[in-house]
């Protein structure tokens, strides 16, 4: 019975022919003068969604670098997070000066120029600020092409210490060593403040000396920026000679000298 009546069909309906697919060579019919293979279908349909993935995990790797900076970085006050280039007021002369400096060394970076940036000071001139800036200003603008991290040196060796105790915690000194190889720029922020009394010779622990000559040596060819309070000569003299040398490998210092602390001049006392 069933049969007949798909012959029927068949009988009724002129558009149905049947054809041979010369890849599968598969019999099939042709329906509305379309003539489709059921395996070729399939194939395409195959194709599109393995394109469909692809796609969709370009796009997730894209925004995985994008979004580093916002996901993975540390910092020791969480204003930082809303800096940027144009928030940042110059009170004197060599901050206007300075801001200057960094939005030229911003567009070396973009042209693909690798340099690391040392922004070395007294405490609360913004140095902190402007280091953020440069990274978000390059992230925003590189449509999701590049990473960014900030990290907060004290933060990350205080994280790192806390996981030799805490078997769980995920801030081991290879997680922050592989997040600040990888990243494409990186900030450093307050070198040296991790030792306590900046005045004192405190020599750097040899644990904190390895983490710092992990990264020095890993970022060879990447731009990091560094922030500090402590002169040239005060950072050869806490840490390892060949450390300092790497990391302040083809520098471009930014001192800031006469700016006021801006967190004490805004204070009502
Ligand atoms: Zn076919």
């Amino acid at each position: 019975m069933r049969l007949e009546h798909i012959q029927k069909t068949f009988q009724k309906n002129p558009t149905y022919h049947s054809d041979r697919c010369e890849k599968h060579s598969m019999e099939h019919i042709i329906w509305k003068q379309q003539s489709i293979c059921p395996r070729c279908f399939l194939e395409q349909q195959d194709q599109q969604l393995q394109e469909q993935i692809e796609g969709q995990y370009k796009k997730s790797q894209k925004m995985k670098k994008y979004n580093t900076l916002y996901h993975s970085s540390l910092v020791s006050d969480s204003t930082i997070l809303k800096a940027t280039m144009e928030s940042y007021k110059p009170t004197c002369e060599e901050e206007r000066r300075n801001k200057q400096i960094i939005l030229e060394c911003i567009q070396r970076y973009k042209q693909g120029e690798i340099f690391n940036v040392i922004l070395q000071g007294l405490q609360g001139t913004g140095k902190s600020h402007l280091a953020y800036s440069i990274l978000k200003e390059l992230n925003e603008t590189a449509e999701y092409k590049i990473s960014s991290l900030f990290i907060s040196v004290e933060d990350m060796l205080r994280k790192i210490r806390a996981s030799f105790q805490d078997k769980e915690s995920k801030y081991t000194e290879n997680y922050f060593v592989d997040l600040m190889s990888g990243v494409d720029f990186l900030v450093l922020d307050d070198l040296g403040a991790e030792t306590g009394a900046i005045k004192t010779d405190k020599k750097a622990t040899d644990f904190v000396q390895r983490v710092l000559y992990a990264i020095g040596t890993t970022r060879q060819d990447k731009p990091t920026i560094l922030t500090t309070n402590l002169t040239g000569k005060a950072l050869f003299s806490m840490y390892d000679r060949k450390l300092v040398s790497r990391l302040l490998k083809n520098p471009k210092y930014i001192i800031f000298k006469e700016s006021k602390d801006k967190r004490i001049s805004s204070s009502p006392f």
